[in-house]
C-alpha cells in the first residue's frame, strides 16, 4: 500500500472492526460505526481517507508537541537504525543515543535530578517508579514503608502497577485493581466538588487530606505521594494556587518522596520544561513520556534524584525493559529535544500561545452552555452545565451531554475529548494564533449544535441537587 492509493475506505473499516481492539472502546458498537481512518498529518492537522481535514486539539494523546510531519525526526530514526537499530543496556553495555539523553534530560530537569531509568511508556515508568520507591526505603531500613498515596481521578496509565496508582473508578472496577498498599485521597476540582468554600480554601483543604491520609496511616509506613502538576485525563483539572505549597510543605515534614507524573506536563505544554518548574514543586522522582518524542517513537522513563539514585545503585536493582533506552527512540527523543530548544517552542508558548488560548478559549465561558472554560499552559478545559450560576450536573448520566459535544467537535473536523461532561484540548505546542482561532470557532460551532441538540431533546436538565 502506498500513502497515495488508500483503498475504498468502508474495506479498510471492515478490517479493521474484524481484527483490531481498540484500548479504551466499546468495540462492538466501534465496529458498527466504523473508525475514522487518520492516513497523514502536517503540523495541528489530520487527513482522514476521506480527504477531510481535522485540527488535532488532543496532539495525537497530549504527545505531539512539536507537531506531525518533522523530517528531522525520520531522518534521525532512519541513520539510528542502519547504524545499531537495537542494543541493550543490560549486559554492561550502552550506546550513545541512551547516554546523551540521559545526560540532556539532566540538564533540563530540576536541581538535582540527574539520573534517568529508560522504559518504553508512562505506564512502565510509572510501574518503576512503584518498585524504585519501595525498594528504596527498604534500602534505606525502613521496609515497612510500601504504601504509595495517590489522587481519586488522577491518571497513571493502564498497567496493573500503574493503573491502580491512577485513581480511575472504571478501571478499578475491571480486573482486579488496585493491587495492595496504594491508597487515594481527593482530587483539588474545585468546580466539581469545591461547594461553597473558594477555589484558595478548597485547593488546602484538599492538600490537608494527604497529611490526613499520612496521619491515618502512619507516616512510618508512607513511602511517596504522586500527582499530575495538572491532570490530564482526568479532565485538566487545574489545581488552585494554594494546593501545591501546601502539598510540598506536607511532603517535606514527613519526609517521604514525591513523585511528579509529568507525562503530559513535561516537555513544554505548560510554558515551561516540566509542570514541577511551573508550580515551583520539587519532585523526588519525575514521570516522563509522551512529550519526550513528541510521540514519534515509544519511550518513557523516570528521572531520579541523586539521593534515591545513590542508595539504589548500592544494590542490583532486579528491574528493567528490553526497551529500556531504546537507540532508535532514544536517538528521536533526542531530535525532538534540540528542536524544541532552538526553535524557541516553550518560550513561545509561555509567552505568546498560552497568553492568547487563554483569552480566546476563555471567551467561550460566555456560552450558555458552559460553566468555567479555564487552561494553563496549553492544556485546556471547559465544564458543560445546564446551569451555569450553580455549577449544576446533568440530570443524565455523567458523560452523555460530553459525549454528544464530542461527536458535534468531530463532525465539525475538530479532535476535542470529553471526560464526563467536561471537553478538553491540549494541541501541538506550535499551533499558530490563526490556527487557534480556527479551533475556538469550530468548537463554538459545536456547542451551538450541542445546547440545539440538548434542548431539542429535553436534555438541559439540572441533577437534583
Ligand atoms: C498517558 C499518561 C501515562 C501513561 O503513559 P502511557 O505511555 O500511555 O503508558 C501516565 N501518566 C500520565 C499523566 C499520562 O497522561
Amino acid at each position: 500500500m502506498t500513502f497515495t492509493n488508500i483503498p475504498p475506505t468502508a474495506e479498510l473499516q471492515a478490517l479493521d472492526a474484524a481484527h483490531h481492539m481498540h484500548p479504551f472502546t466499546e468495540n462492538a458498537s466501534l465496529a458498527r460505526k466504523g473508525a475514522r481512518i487518520i492516513t497523514r498529518a502536517e503540523g495541528v492537522w489530520l487527513t482522514d481517507s476521506t480527504g477531510a481535514q481535522l485540527i488535532d486539539g488532543m496532539a495525537g494523546l497530549w504527545c505531539v508537541n512539536i507537531g506531525y510531519g518533522r523530517g528531522e525526526l525520520a531522518e534521525v530514526a532512519a541513520r539510528q537504525m542502519r547504524e545499531l537499530p537495537y542494543y541493550n543496556t543490560f549486559f554492561q553495555t550502552t550506546h550513545i543515543p541512551a547516554l546523551q539523553l540521559a545526560a540532556r534530560l539532566a540538564e533540563l530537569a530540576p536541581e538535582g535530578l540527574n539520573h534517568v531509568f529508560f522504559a518504553g511508556s508512562g505506564s512502565e515508568a510509572n510501574d518503576t517508579n512503584i518498585r524504585l520507591v519501595r525498594h528504596y526505603w527498604t534500602l534505606k531500613g525502613a521496609p515497612e514503608r510500601k504504601v504509595i498515596i495517590s489522587r481519586r481521578n488522577g491518571y497513571h496509565g493502564s498497567s496493573m502497577g500503574s493503573g491502580s496508582l491512577g485513581g480511575m473508578a472504571a478501571m478499578h472496577a475491571q480486573g482486579g485493581m488496585p493491587i495492595p498498599d496504594i491508597v487515594h485521597i481527593d482530587q483539588p476540582y474545585w468546580y466539581g466538588e469545591g461547594g461553597d468554600q473558594t477555589p484558595e480554601e478548597f485547593g488546602r483543604a484538599r492538600a490537608r487530606q494527604l497529611e490526613e491520609k499520612i496521619l491515618e496511616i502512619g507516616p512510618e509506613r508512607v513511602a511517596a505521594f504522586i500527582a499530575e502538576p495538572v491532570q490530564g485525563a482526568g479532565g485538566v483539572i487545574i489545581p488552585p494556587e494554594s494546593y501545591w505549597p501546601e502539598i510540598q510543605r506536607i511532603v517535606d515534614h514527613y519526609g517521604i518522596l514525591l513523585i511528579a507524573d509529568e507525562v503530559i506536563t513535561g516537555f513544554g505544554r505548560l510554558g515551561e520544561w516540566f509542570g514541577s518548574i511551573a508550580y515551583g514543586i520539587r519532585p523526588h522522582v519525575m514521570t516522563i513520556a509522551k512529550g519526550l518524542s513528541s510521540g514519534y517513537q515509544p519511550i518513557g522513563g523516570s528521572i531520579i534524584c541523586d539521593e534515591v539514585a545513590e542508595v539504589i545503585g548500592g544494590d542490583e536493582f532486579n528491574h528493567g525493559y528490553t526497551y529500556s533506552g531504546h537507540p532508535v527512540a532514544a536517538a528521536v527523543a533526542l531530535e525532538n529535544l534540540r528542536i524544541l530548544e532552538e526553535e524557541g517552542v516553550i518560550a513561545r508558548v509561555r509567552e505568546t500561545t498560552a497568553p492568547y488560548l487563554a483569552r480566546a478559549w476563555g471567551s467561550l465561558a460566555d456560552h450558555p452552555l458552559v460553566g468555567e472554560a479555564v487552561s494553563r499552559g496549553l492544556m485546556a478545559s471547559l465544564a458543560l452545565t445546564p446551569d451555569k450560576a450553580r455549577r449544576a450536573r446533568f440530570a443524565s448520566d455523567p458523560g452523555d451531554v460530553g459525549y454528544i459535544c464530542r461527536e458535534y467537535c468531530f463532525a465539525n473536523d475538530l479532535v476535542m475529548r470529553h471526560v464526563g461532561d467536561r471537553m478538553i484540548i491540549a494541541p501541538p505546542l506550535v499551533i499558530t494564533l490563526a490556527e487557534i482561532d480556527i479551533l475556538i470557532s469550530r468548537a463554538r460551532k459545536a456547542l451551538d449544535q450541542t445546547l440545539e441538540h440538548l434542548e431539542r431533546e429535553g436534555l438541559m436538565q439540572p441533577a437534583a441537587a
